[in-house]
């Protein structure tokens, strides 16, 4: 095999997709499997779908999950510039020459003559009808105006865009190494614009001209692409490069948890979940759409999610770390069919890598999250109950929702599970432990634990007719670490005080 030089070709236009992420991952596996380079190419020539400040947010992106390119327009490298509005000035002789060898054309039509014609030739059997071989010669353009008009037309500037020249009625065929092999009917192939009007080219001769410039190997990109091959084929092989096509591998698609069809940011919304790898603000709503980094996901369990969504070992390992997933990862153990996403299942993979997360790196990982409820806390503090609740927390916004209690007073006290079967004897209970605690020199759960169950035998109650209330007074629901510990966490005065606010409002009823 040629070095191995892969790519991700992103347009910057908006957040990336989770489904982005994962053809980044795979183009790295690879890359870094076969010892070779991986870039990153930003297909920014679509001056209308630019938006500002998306590639930044690409790039960090790649950044957060430990995906970083060897080339890149930010680190550059040896066929910088790696952004194609860059190039702008390198693809026109690539045009040229293929209409200099009869592959494309010139075409004048302004955008009135296209509709003309697709309203002229709109039937029930052809509802979009396409410039292509079967229409060409009815527009304005280069093969079907006389040669000296096509001059003219030239020398005064008349804007135009070049087309390829899509041969008829041909078969075009190319082994994807993922879906085998594949045929087009290129009568089903429009003549696709080359080079805009603005002088830009369009991504087909871009991606073919810059793969080929680039010497990229093998082109991993979504299933939504296929369509495009037969251009692209034909591109390779009139630019006279067939020889040098790279080996082209079309990802499945990420589907819907429920339903058929692609995951989209509007399935995310309605299910609760992301589906960008990070929080995107678009400048031009200024709309946030929520990312997994934000929602809590460690970068290596939503790598390894990613991996999963589509690939497997062939066997029923499903941890991997990225150095495992470059040993074991081959293109041929992608799956065909596209994958449903299941975030329970994402869950529980940034479950799993939080458990195994040494406790003072899961402290500072969780830190932000603490400090965002406007809590001030202290490292050791934060370790000791980082310690205790990482077994209940799936995200690391789940030491908040979990551990709240630890930092303030809780203010909703759900009382329901707990007041039909309260009485005086439980209330003089809790008023005589209080009053043991307030007493005790030293504080720790054993000690707490120790009062707690005198008073037990002084009253007669079992255990299981006051836990239930303790964890309610100390926590405010039926959730969190034993409630002994969470009591020496939070010192004696809170015990007494979180113990005494619900005796408070028990009293009444
Ligand atoms: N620029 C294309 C995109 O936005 C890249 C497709 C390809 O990788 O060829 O996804």
């Amino acid at each position: 095999m040629s070095k191995v030089r892969v790519r991700f070709a992103p347009s910057p236009t908006g957040g990336l997709h989770l489904g982005g992420v994962r053809t980044v991952l795979y183009n790295y596996l690879f890359a870094r499997h076969h010892g070779g380079e991986f870039i990153l190419r930003i297909e920014d020539t679509d001056q209308n779908r630019y938006v500002e400040g998306a590639e930044q947010y690409i790039v960090d992106c790649l950044q957060w999950c430990g995906l970083i390119p060897d080339e890149s327009p930010q680190k550059g490298g040896p066929y910088a510039p790696y952004r194609q509005s860059e190039r702008k000035n390198l693809y026109h002789q690539y045009a040229k020459q293929l209409i200099d060898s009869g592959h494309a054309y010139y075409a004048f039509d302004t955008t009135e003559d296209l509709e003309k014609m697709r309203n002229d030739l709109k039937r029930a059997d052809n509802t979009n009808p396409q410039y292509d071989h079967s229409t060409r010669m009815k527009m304005r353009n280069s093969l079907s105006l006389p040669a000296s008009d096509v001059k003219d037309l030239l020398a005064n500037n008349i804007p135009y865009v070049i087309r390829i020249k899509i041969p008829e009625s041909t078969t075009l065929i190319f082994t994807d190494m993922i879906r085998g092999e594949i045929s087009f009917d290129t009568n089903l192939v429009d003549d696709k614009v080359l080079l805009k009007a603005d002088g830009m080219p369009t991504y087909h001769l871009a991606v073919v001209v810059d793969d080929y410039l680039m010497k990229i190997s093998h082109a991993f990109r979504g299933e939504e692409w296929l369509p495009s091959a037969p251009v692209h084929i034909l591109l390779w092989e009139y630019l006279g490069w067939k020889h040098h096509m790279p080996e082209w591998a079309h990802l499945p698609l990420i589907l819907k948890p429920d339903g058929n069809g692609k995951l989209s940011k509007r399935d995310g919304d309605r299910l609760g979940f992301p589906v960008f790898a990070m929080n995107w603000t678009d400048p031009r709503t200024n709309e946030t759409a929520s990312g997994f980094r934000e929602m809590g996901f460690m970068p290596q369990a939503f790598v390894n999610m990613l991996a999963m969504l589509g690939w497997n070992a062939g066997t029923e390992q499903e941890l991997f770390s990225i150095e495992e997933l470059i040993h074991k990862f081959s293109i041929e153990r992608v799956h065909k069919g596209g994958a449903k996403f299941d975030f329970e299942k994402g869950k529980w993979f940034n479950h799993q890598y939080i458990q195994q997360t040494d406790d003072t790196t899961l402290t500072q990982l969780a830190k932000p999250y603490i400090e965002a409820e406007g809590i001030n806390v202290n490292n050791d503090h934060l370790l000791k109950i980082v310690s205790l609740i990482k077994d209940r927390c799936h995200l690391l916004s789940d030491f908040w929702q979990q551990g709240h209690f630890f930092f303030a007073t809780p203010h909703d006290f759900d009382i329901n599970p707990i007041k039909e079967k309260w009485n005086d004897v439980k209330q003089q209970f809790f008023t005589s432990w209080i009053a043991s605690l307030n007493d005790a020199k030293d504080w720790n759960y054993g000690i707490i634990e120790q009062n707690f169950n005198t008073q037990l035998e002084i009253s007669g109650l079992k255990k299981g007719d006051v836990l239930l209330p303790l964890r309610i007074m100390l926590v405010g629901g039926k959730y969190g670490p034993g409630v002994f510990l969470i009591s020496e966490i939070i010192g004696k005065e809170e015990t007494i005080l979180r113990v005494n606010n619900v005796l408070a409002k028990l009293s009444v009823l």
